[in-house]
């Protein structure tokens, strides 16, 4: 055991995905020519006034309530002051003291056992714009196309204390938000960015002591190893007699090192107060619960189910889960009558051997997989493919044949049996005369076998499927080859 404990506390910015800002109709398009999805509020003209995006408080409401928080009936709007050239106004419009949602809380794993995280709090503010430095160049370029644009930040309570958690439980609350639609969930785009707050303390201690922060990790990773690093530069510190400045640091990922980055202002510096042109936020209890209503099953909820309902193993509901598509396919093929189990191999299994080996791609407009031909492989698809093993049209082998046929070639699972000649053959006569045809072509593995090397019947019966194109019935051909091993014999 290390003497330290790590405490971890992060703060997530969340794009809510609204096509326009939050508080004007200019678009939030990403990646567009800079300057270009600008009106004059984002410009941070005189006399242009905000108007609240009701979408953007439906989303942060639909987040609040997937993260078990209290969503406020009221909440204010405040300004934060601060000066910086990417912020024209001057402030920025955030929440201090009435944020949209209170406490919530987010349960995830780490290394398979359970956690969870307490949020302080939900607020909504508005992003600023970015500002651009380039090579040789001895200008700054400011970019405002992410002026105004809607974020909620989710506080949690100091009580993470491991890089790990701190990265899954990022990752949580990534699946919770796009589940719910609220975020778009991509990291690279700067969707969702997360601030990590470290402090270290002796092992046992309850106090917490003066922290760092470490500012917009866009990746599960990053945050791992830029709070990993943090927590070891602390301990460090501390042991050679030093002592942790507060401070606001910088990941940087090449050289795997936090980076001062300024001292951190305290709240007193941002002289907030209550922003004059937006009116208190009042939510109607009723419209809540109607956006409560709407909000579909969370994923940790789900992989419980699949695990009780249709005894997944934990492994198997995840995988399930946590790719895209997958419970749909699932779902829909237990719907056409598949039984769950082998619905979960079938996904697990060929579904997924087949989009790795990028033969199928998810399409979430038609909630289908489909091939670059334009072949769509749905639940129904597989519970008639499964049909055909259950009524012993063919061998479970054969039907893995079966999916890549029908990705190539577009036909159902029956059409493309009937095309290649794939029916199950159980007529043992010709099952016979193909064991009789093995028997003979290999006599010195008979003697072998009969010589006492038992594990040969696999030998057997792997060329007796072979000589019939795989289409025997497994069982049969074990039954015949073990009866005429033993029958010639005797
Ligand atoms: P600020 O608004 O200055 O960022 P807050 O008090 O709102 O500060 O805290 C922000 C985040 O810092 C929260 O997630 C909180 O859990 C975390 N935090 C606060 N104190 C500590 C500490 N001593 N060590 C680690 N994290 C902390
Ligand atoms: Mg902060």
């Amino acid at each position: 055991m290390s003497e330290w404990q790590a405490v971890i506390g992060l703060e997530i910015h969340a794009q809510l995905a609204t096509e326009s800002k939050i508080f004007s109709a200019a678009p939030t398009a990403f990646g567009a020519e800079a300057n270009t999805q600008v009106n004059e509020l984002c410009a941070g003209h005189p006399g242009s006034l905000p108007v609240l995006n009701r979408r953007a408080v439906e989303l942060a409401v639909r987040a609040g309530f997937a993260l078990d928080c209290d969503v406020q009936a009221l909440s204010i709007f405040d300004r934060k002051n601060y000066f910086y050239p990417d912020l024209p106004k001057g402030y920025q419009i955030s929440q201090l003291n009435y944020p949209i949602c209170l406490g919530g809380h987010v349960d995830y794993d780490v290394d398979g056992q359970p956690q969870r995280t307490r949020l302080e709090r939900i607020h909504m503010e508005e992003d600023a714009g970015k500002s651009q430095h380039e090579g040789e160049d001895p200008h700054s370029h400011i970019d405002l196309n992410r002026a105004g644009t809607p974020l909620i930040e989710i506080v949690t309570h100091p009580e993470i204390h491991t890089p790990e958690a701190a990265a899954a439980f990022f990752r949580a609350v990534r699946e919770v938000l796009v589940c719910v639609g609220a975020n778009d969930g991509r990291l690279a785009e700067g969707s969702l960015r997360c601030d990590a707050n470290v402090s270290v303390r002796p092992a046992g201690s309850e106090v917490l002591n003066t922290r760092t922060e470490i500012k917009n990790l866009n990746s599960f990773r990053f945050v791992r190893d830029a709070v990993r690093h943090e927590i070891d530069r602390q301990i460090a510190l501390i042991e050679s007699g030093g002592s942790v400045v507060q401070q606001t640091r910088l990941w940087d990922e090449t050289r795997n090192e936090t980076r001062v980055m300024r001292t951190k202002e305290g709240e007193a510096d941002y002289r907030y107060f209550p922003d004059p042109d937006l009116p208190p936020v009042l939510l109607d209890a009723a419209w809540l619960e109607s956006v409560r209503a709407s909000l579909p099953e969370l994923p940790a909820a789900r992989r419980a189910r699949y695990r009780a309902d249709y005894e997944l193993s934990a492994a198997d509901a995840a995988a399930i889960v946590d790719r895209s598509g997958f419970a749909t396919v699932f779902e829909a093929a237990i719907a056409a009558g598949c039984a769950p189990r082998q619905a979960a191999i079938w996904v697990n299994g060929e579904l997924a051997s087949a989009i790795n080996d990028e033969l199928l791609a998810w399409r979430d407009s038609d909630n289908v997989f489909v091939s670059s031909r334009g072949v769509e492989i749905d639940g129904p698809s597989l519970a008639a493919l499964q049909g055909l093993v259950d009524d012993d049209t063919v061998s479970i082998g054969t039907a893995r044949r079966v999916l890549r046929r029908m990705i190539e070639s577009g036909l159902s699972a029956a059409a493309v049996v009937d095309a290649d000649g794939l029916r199950q053959v159980d007529d043992s006569g010709q099952i016979e005369a193909a064991v009789r045809a093995v028997i003979e072509a290999n006599p010195d593995e008979v003697a072998a076998f009969r010589g006492g090397r038992k594990q040969l019947i696999g030998f057997f019966i792997g060329q007796v499927m072979r000589a019939t194109k795989g289409r025997a019935k497994p069982d049969t051909v074990r039954r015949l080859v073990i009866e005429a091993l033993a029958g010639d014999a005797g």
